[in-house]
């Protein structure tokens, strides 16, 4: 049995039965799942968490599915882990990453969302899951799919990465490229999912889809001993994951596993793609849709869905947000790579970059606790920083070729020469 009363909408009010629809017929406000928190409160607490597999499910109260969950169960819990090296060179003190670029199965937070959305279409009786992505939630929602044995079509722009393109194909859903940006290939889906009547995760069934979001906030609490950080760094593309970072550590607020005050939420997004960031800086309510220009293709979204509600968490909670631009992003690459061992895509690059231009600004204060949210993995998109990395010194099997490198590489000038430990650029 779940604790969901129904869904509700966000800016009238009006009440609706939990079903595949997203949006109000009063208002076209955006529905949001409602919980009876008090039932929630009476039976969930920190050690019946604490027993529970180490996946996304172990919150499930919170969570929208009425029966078993079906999909994901190895899912979630992903390390949060202590980033005192990243740390001293951001010039803070307490740094955490949440490192959902080995999320399973296939790297990224969408691996959260996706098995929320797909247990959801199966109690709502869809044989047919689909989606529009700008190739993460494409990869998850194909894999998923495969393993619960749903049919499965996919929306992406044309112009992907080939990680992204391939990481989807394998699992065997359909795939269509569009001719367009995501802006372009999100109406079109709209469109079919009208008129096809399949589960299109991210735009009929979206309510049950963002709930899955917050299980990367509840880990972030739970992980930190139910502490609250005191600053969070998200990156936005449609706006999803943010609010429901902030809704997060408010539930578990409601039902009493934590306290204190609430968190600073921050956007990051690439200055070639900064919608919400422009409308923070200007003081507005109002999203200019833009038209993507950046390498981090997977937060490219020109019109987020949900940018109002970010703009609205972050000023609610006395947060913030900047850009970075391609070559900081790719710079912050490195540097998460070179200090904490972690390689993530260019969406991670963005959060890394924007962290370090707060705590210069010095809204982040370099004495408080920060968690950099680091959502995606480097391996799907190498072409972001191939031409970056030095290339492997090649010689001949012999001792003595190996000796006149090693020579070489201690004489002066000579790290240059091989280039072993070169800086981004
Ligand atoms: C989808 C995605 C995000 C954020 O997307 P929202 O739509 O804002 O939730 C961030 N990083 C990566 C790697 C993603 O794939
Ligand atoms: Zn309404």
């Amino acid at each position: 049995m779940g604790y969901v009363i129904g869904l509700q909408c966000r800016e009238c009010g009006a009440d609706y039965p939990q079903a595949a629809v997203h949006v109000c017929e009063e208002c076209f406000g955006p529905l949001e799942v409602q919980y009876d928190y008090d039932a929630i409160r009476a039976v969930l607490d920190r050690d019946t968490i604490a027993a529970r597999p180490l996946n996304l499910w172990r919150y499930r109260e919170l969570l929208p599915v009425d029966g078993e969950p079906t999909v994901g169960l190895h899912s979630g819990f992903t390390p949060l882990v202590r980033a005192d090296r990243l740390a001293r060179a951001l010039g803070a003190r307490e740094v955490w990453v949440k490192d959902d670029s080995v999320n399973h199965p296939t790297f990224s937070y969408k691996d959260r969302v996706v098995p929320v959305a797909l247990s959801k279409a199966i109690e709502l009786g869809f044989q047919t899951v689909s989606c529009a992505s700008t190739g993460n939630l494409a990869n998850s929602v194909s894999a998923h799919a495969a393993r619960a044995g749903l049919a499965c079509f996919i929306f992406i722009p044309d112009d992907l990465e080939q990680g992204k393109v391939l990481g989807s194909a394998i699992y065997g859903p359909q795939t269509v490229g569009i001719r367009g940006n995501y802006d372009d290939v999100n109406r079109l889906c709209s469109e079919i999912a009208d008129k096809y009547g399949w589960a299109f995760v991210n735009i009929n069934i979206r309510p049950f889809y963002t709930e899955g979001a917050k299980t990367y906030g509840f880990e972030i609490a739970e992980q930190l001993g139910w502490r609250l950080p005191q600053h969070v760094v998200v990156p936005t593309a449609g706006g999803t994951i943010l609010p429901k970072v902030d809704k997060a550590f408010d539930e578990l607020r409601r039902i009493g596993l934590v306290d204190g005050p609430r968190p600073k939420i921050y956007t990051a997004q690439a200055a070639g793609c900064a919608p919400v960031v422009r409308a923070l800086h200007a003081g507005s309510d109002t999203i200019e849709p833009v038209k993507p220009d950046t390498i981090a293709k997977s937060i490219a979204i020109g019109n987020p869905a949900d940018g109002y509600y970010v703009l609205q968490t972050i000023r609610e909670s006395g947060g913030w947000g900047e850009s970075a631009t391609d070559a900081e992003i790719v710079e912050a690459i490195h540097l998460l790579a070179r200090t904490e061992g972690i390689f993530t895509e260019p969406a991670g690059g963005t959060t890394v970059a924007v962290t370090k231009k707060l705590i210069e600004q010095g809204r982040i204060a370099a004495d408080e606790s920060v968690v950099i949210c680091v959502t995606g993995n480097g391996y799907k998109t190498l072409e972001a920083v191939a031409a970056t990395v030095a290339k492997p010194a090649i010689i001949d099997p012999r001792l003595r070729d190996f000796d006149e490198l090693y020579e070489r590489l201690h004489s002066p000038g000579g790290q240059e020469m091989v280039g072993s430990n070169a800086a981004a650029g």
